[in-house]
């Protein structure tokens, strides 16, 4: 089977194109969610650096086996049950052993998750994204890969050696080739191709959030309201490394 190689452009690559039209008129169409941004963006409850520290915070005490700070209690069920305000939004990888909860002690209410097979956003993954940011005043995005990745696995061994997958399993894969073959020219001496796609990977999603059009991301990036960041997940050590800041 032969597969089209997709474009680069990252706007394309993201379908933010699409994208754009979609997330606004969800956002005109209901006068709920132009209230809430409205509230929550005059008020946002921390910075995206401090939101960052929070999961940096987080994930050390997940790496030390420290008792589990998630609040999952009755009473904070019940403090949420009619709105929500989370401080993070996690694009993170369907893979089992990467809940994005887990890895940061996250409880209810705090954690925004988009995730699929590599960690790449479509269309609906990235309005998800965007109604996080209007809707909910969430101030930060995180990227999340991770070692071993089955997805970026499958992609690089097709680049490497045209391997074929079935058409479903195709679809998984196909956005994030551009990445895998970006990391191949730009390998180097490292040896490792796959890990240094996972990162690269990373790196094209980021990009592609940060270089955005659609104001309803890029509006509040310019103004620093929100914030953009890629991490990797290290299945041995349970160790995120925000390695792209920004
Ligand atoms: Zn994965």
């Amino acid at each position: 089977m032969k597969i089209e190689m997709p474009t680069t452009d990252r706007r394309t690559m993201l379908g933010l194109t699409a994208l754009t039209a979609g997330a606004a008129i969800a956002a005109a169409s209901s006068p709920a969610i132009a209230a809430d941004d409205a509230k929550t963006m005059a008020k946002p409850a921390m910075t995206p650096d401090q939101a960052l520290a929070k999961l940096i915070d987080g994930n050390r005490r997940f790496v030390a086996d420290q008792i589990p700070v998630a609040d999952i209690s009755t009473k904070r069920r019940l403090e949420i049950a009619k709105s929500q305000a989370p401080f993070a939004v996690l694009v993170g990888c369907a893979d089992s052993r990467v809940g994005p909860e887990h890895l940061f002690g996250g409880g209810l209410g705090e954690l925004f998750i988009v995730r699929t097979a590599g960690n790449y956003v479509d269309d609906a993954g990235y309005g998800s994204i965007a109604y996080a940011i209007a809707a909910l005043g969430t101030p930060l995005i995180v990227v999340l890969g991770h070692e071993r990745c089955g997805a970026v696995d499958a992609a690089t061994k097709l680049v490497t050696n045209n391997s074929q997958l079935p058409p479903s399993l195709t679809r998984m894969v196909k956005p994030i080739l551009p990445a895998v073959i970006d990391a191949r020219a730009t390998l180097g001496t490292k040896t490792d191709l796959v890990d240094h796609a996972i990162h690269m990977n990373v790196r094209h999603v980021v990009r592609g959030l940060r270089e955005t059009s659609d104001p309803i991301l890029a509006e509040p990036l310019k103004a620093g309201k929100v914030k953009v960041v890629g991490a990797y997940y290290d299945l041995d050590t349970g160790e995120v490394d925000f390695f792209d800041r920004g």
